[in-house]
């Protein structure tokens, strides 16, 4: 693996194109020149889209582990420019990308428990400390809640069932809207009797969230009403 961590702006080539959800791709990229990430970071992506500039963050999806490729998954949001061009990406399409960014990093240094609070698309760079986890063969006691909307807005469902199990990971899904009970999750917010309960046994972690900054700010200041120190508190948050 190169460690290589020299900022530069590459043309990546997409060589797949998986569609994750009905809004939601994942794009595995090849640079040129492959450098070494921490999980958890971001890279930014830029674009000629009607004729403007346009540059965007995406967290890096993948570990770096396995750095001769990289992923960013891109929800299409409601009002898109990037998040469309993105969606509407093919294999062998040429991409701008410069990285990589960041401070929202766990590793083996970093502690030996986590706990991740992810938000629809807020999951991607705990995709990548879940398979760092993994590749690495770390036995760090982790945690994952991951909250959506409705089932069919969960991304990496069947990926994280499995990397959780195999990286024994505490992992549940929390749907807020769904209706139906065709999903293997509880219903309901992450809220502050819910968090309570979770982190018994992981006071002493450190805690990820990532997602909307309405989902970002209400999970901080649960954490912070229950007792968790400021300090141990990292926050990624986008929209
Ligand atoms: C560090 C960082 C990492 C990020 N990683 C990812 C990632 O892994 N995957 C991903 O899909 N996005 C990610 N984003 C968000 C991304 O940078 C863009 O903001 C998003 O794709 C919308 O860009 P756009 O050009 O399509 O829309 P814009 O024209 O910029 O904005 C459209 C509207 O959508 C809102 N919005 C932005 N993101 C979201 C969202 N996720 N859900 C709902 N509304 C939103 C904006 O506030 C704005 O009102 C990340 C942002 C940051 C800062």
């Amino acid at each position: 693996m190169k460690k290589k961590v020299e900022i530069e702006t590459q043309v990546a080539i997409i060589t797949k194109v998986s569609r994750e959800t009905k809004d939601t791709v994942t794009l595995k990229l090849q640079l040129p020149n492959p450098f070494y990430w921490e999980p958890g970071q971001f890279i930014m992506v830029s674009a000629d889209i009607d004729n403007k500039v346009v540059k965007r963050a995406y967290s890096i999806a993948s570990s770096p582990t396995r750095s001769e490729y990289l992923e960013i998954t891109i929800r299409q949001t409601d009002t898109p420019t990037m998040s469309k061009f993105l969606n509407e990406r093919s294999e062998g399409d040429q991409l701008e990308v410069r990285g990589p960014y960041g401070k929202f990093i766990w590793n083996e240094n970093t502690s030996d428990k986590v706990v991740m609070l992810g938000a629809g698309s807020g999951i991607t760079p705990f995709k990548a400390m879940l398979e760092y986890i993994k590749d690495k063969n770390l036995d760090s006691k982790s945690k994952l809640l991951y909250s959506c909307a409705f089932g069919d807005n969960v991304i990496f469902d069947d990926l994280l069932n499995e990397l959780t199990k195999q990286v024994s990971c505490y992992y549940e899904l929390s749907l807020t809207r769904e209706q139906s009970n065709d999903f293997n999750s509880r219903k309901g917010r992450i809220d502050k009797e819910y968090l309570q309960n979770q982190i018994k046994g992981y006071e002493d972690a450190n805690f990820y969230l990532c997602g909307t900054p309405t989902f970002v700010k209400a999970m901080r200041d649960i954490l912070i009403e229950i007792g968790i120190e400021k300090t141990k508190v990292k926050r990624e948050q986008w929209g």
